[in-house]
């Protein structure tokens, strides 16, 4: 590998980690603008994170915060791939290519229905108008459990410990938001009422594209 393809390759990184701080402040901001706080933003090996203090956030809120990240993501993805239909090159192995397929990575991976990612929240939000709040966070957690089931057993067979972990941090993150459901949600327990409340946490992947990333 010479130099150039070295320098390409770290600027490939920094980009997908600036599109992936970009997604997540689509969410930061959306919830701003609804005066829901975010408490931090982290950068993980398997993608970002937005603590974002969502106690009192209603369910349209929450549909919209969650919709924000991937629609950033999509722009990017639109963006990238218009400069490189410019430069005439829209492969993933060219820069701009790979650029903006890991932004299309992004968004479709994190519209896939599994809570606490984005899609599940959607999902969790839309059942919530229908089957109430504790109902529908405790189906949305458990197709959430499923799904990080799934992304593990595929962690395993393909070899991808990046994604095995990945699919343990969604579990427990399931397994903790519907925890926290319950007592937000509660059945009626006076002692467990004025939730400091959930945090919200957004989850996204980075996407291994291939020529570029490894
Ligand atoms: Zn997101």
């Amino acid at each position: 590998m010479g130099p150039l393809a070295v320098l390409l390759g770290l600027a490939f990184l920094v980009a997908v980690f600036a599109s992936v701080v970009a997604h997540e402040f689509g969410h930061a901001l959306t919830a701003r603008a609804y005066g829901h706080p975010t408490r931090q933003i982290l950068l993980l090996p398997i993608g970002g994170v937005a603590q974002i203090d969502g106690s009192y956030m209603t369910n349209r809120q929450e549909l919209l915060v969650a919709l924000a990240g991937p629609l950033v993501s999509f722009l990017l993805a639109g963006a990238f791939f218009t400069f490189g239909a410019v430069t005439g090159d829209v492969s993933p192995s060219s820069f701009l290519g790979a650029v903006a397929w890991a932004n299309l990575g992004i968004a479709a991976f994190n519209l896939v229905p599994a809570f606490p990612m984005d899609g599940g929240r959607v999902f969790r939000a839309l059942l919530a108008d229908r089957l109430g709040n504790l109902r529908a966070t405790e189906i949305a957690a458990a197709v959430g459990k499923i799904a990080a089931v799934a992304f593990g057993v595929y962690a395993f067979t393909s070899g991808r410990p990046l994604m095995a972990v990945l699919a343990a941090f969604l579990w427990f993150a399931a397994d903790s938001e519907a925890a926290m459901a319950v007592r937000r949600f509660g059945r009626g327990d006076p002692d467990i009422d004025a939730p400091r409340g959930p945090v919200r946490r957004v989850v996204i992947v980075r996407r291994v594209g291939r020529g570029f990333w490894n």
